[in-house]
């Protein structure tokens, strides 16, 4: 079984991942090192979101993130 990368352990049953400070949205799926989830953990500084959905990431107005969300999700 391949993993990319690990999940945040308190973040194993979420896919979105959302950065307080810069309103960015990650895709845990996808993540990559320059998405620097380790230092946002962290911080501190992450949101989840209920639903655990992209759409509801950007009713709170968050960003997709370039390195991580694919360009088909962050148009849906
Ligand atoms: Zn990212």
């Amino acid at each position: 079984m391949l993993t990319a990368m690990s999940r945040p352990t308190r973040f194993e049953h979420f896919r979105w991942l959302g950065d307080k400070r810069s309103l960015r949205v990650h895709d845990l799926d996808n993540s990559t090192d320059d998405c620097e989830i380790d230092e946002l953990m962290a911080s501190e500084k992450f949101a989840s979101f209920g639903p655990d959905s992209l759409l509801e990431a950007k009713n709170r107005c968050y960003k997709p993130c370039p390195h991580c969300v694919r360009s088909d999700d962050a148009a849906a």
